[in-house]
């Protein structure tokens, strides 16, 4: 088997969790990953055994990692020089200046949801359009909020044929580990109607009809959603049905808040930190049992999404794609789960 390596340029929230899944899979290896400066986060990255390279290829900059004790490689160039692909988690609206870099370097590339569908004319995730991204030169992983609302609502859609959406994103105001962002005692409205979130969806899927508004509230745990989906007369579903096909799709965990006594964000993300997977993480996308009606053919629900994981996988298979090495979604999927599962002795 052929190894796929990959470069992740930028080693943040995101890009530590992308590293990780990528070094758990057979078909791919993480030839290195880059830094700003010597900073702390520069220790998990010798401690896993990542290549250290610098954002940038300015000398004095390289050279700053070794005054700290720290093995740079080499700037950003010499990084993409040994990459087939590179995946690119810096913090979003980077892109148009590190997009001209992999260009000019030849390589495929990945960016995340923090840049604009513009940017690339493509984007990313696994149930939505992996076949449309297969072989191409590069593409944009779709958003924490995108890939939870396309992991419900696509299955929703595949068997109905059209769905109408309006969905409210009640967003944490900021990840666990940022210091620098709000609100701490305030819900605060996002003034752009509708918000981008719900349209982002049509990036991959244009056929759902989709509006969003969203506010910020102070946790730092995980996003809620609550939707409301208008299905087409005649489109046959019962609640039921809808709860079994979302227990039956990939990444989607299904509980009972009252009967399994998970009734808020604070106990899903305690059964995540069970679950065993590192930082506490839940790729999937969590929907409360109890919190889903079909009134007619109005469906109701809510889903929480882990902002700083679900998109993690998706990464994985986005690599797939884009290097052609796996055309069914379906089974690339199983097989990037497996492996983390076992990367992580679940
Ligand atoms: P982060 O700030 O935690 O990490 C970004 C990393 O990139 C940092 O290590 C930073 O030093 C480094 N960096 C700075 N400038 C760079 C440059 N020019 N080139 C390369 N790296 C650079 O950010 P994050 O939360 O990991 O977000 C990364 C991307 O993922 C963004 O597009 C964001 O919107 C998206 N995203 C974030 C989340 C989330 O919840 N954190 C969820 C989904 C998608």
């Amino acid at each position: 088997m052929v190894t796929i390596k990959v470069a992740i340029n930028g080693f943040g929230t995101i890009g530590k969790r992308v590293a990780d899944a990528i070094d758990a899979q057979k078909d791919m290896s993480v030839v290195g990953v880059t830094k700003t400066g010597p900073s702390f986060g520069c220790g998990l990255a010798v401690k896993r055994g990542f290549p250290l390279y610098c954002t940038f290829d300015d000398e004095e900059k390289i050279s700053s990692f070794a005054e700290r004790g720290y093995d740079c490689k080499g700037g950003l160039s010499d990084l993409l020089s040994i990459a087939d692909i590179v995946i690119d988690c810096s913090p979003g609206k980077m892109g148009a200046e590190n997009l001209a870099k992999y260009k000019s370097a030849g390589v495929k590339y990945m960016f995340q949801g923090g840049e604009k569908h513009s940017l690339t004319g493509l984007s990313y995730t696994s149930c939505a359009n992996h076949a449309e991204n297969f072989n191409a030169q590069g593409t944009r992983v779709v958003s924490c909020n995108t890939t939870g609302l396309s992991r419900t609502l696509v299955p929703l859609f595949d068997f109905c044929g059209s769905l109408k959406v309006e969905c409210t994103m009640i967003r944490r105001a900021a990840d666990p580990g940022d210091s620098h962002k709000g609100p701490i005692n305030a819900i605060k409205p996002v003034l752009q109607v509708p918000s981008h979130h719900g349209p982002d969806v049509m990036s991959v899927k244009p056929e759902i009809q989709i509006n969003s508004m969203a506010v910020a509230v102070p946790t730092t745990l995980m996003h809620v959603h609550a939707i409301i989906a208008d299905l087409p007369v005649g489109h046959g579903l019962s609640t039921e049905m809808i709860i079994d096909m979302w227990k039956n799709s990939p990444r989607i965990i299904v509980m009972n808040g009252k009967n399994d006594r998970i009734p808020t964000t604070a106990e899903v993300m305690e059964m995540a930190r069970d679950i065993g997977r590192k930082w506490g993480d839940l790729h999937e996308i969590f929907v409360w049992e109890d919190g889903v009606k079909l009134v007619d053919d109005r469906l109701y629900y809510f889903q929480a999404i882990h902002q700083e994981s679900d998109v993690i996988p998706e990464n994985v298979d986005c690599v797939r794609a884009l290097m052609g090495t796996e055309k069914d979604w379906r089974v690339s999927v199983s097989n990037t789960d497996q492996a983390i599962s076992n990367y992580y002795g679940l």
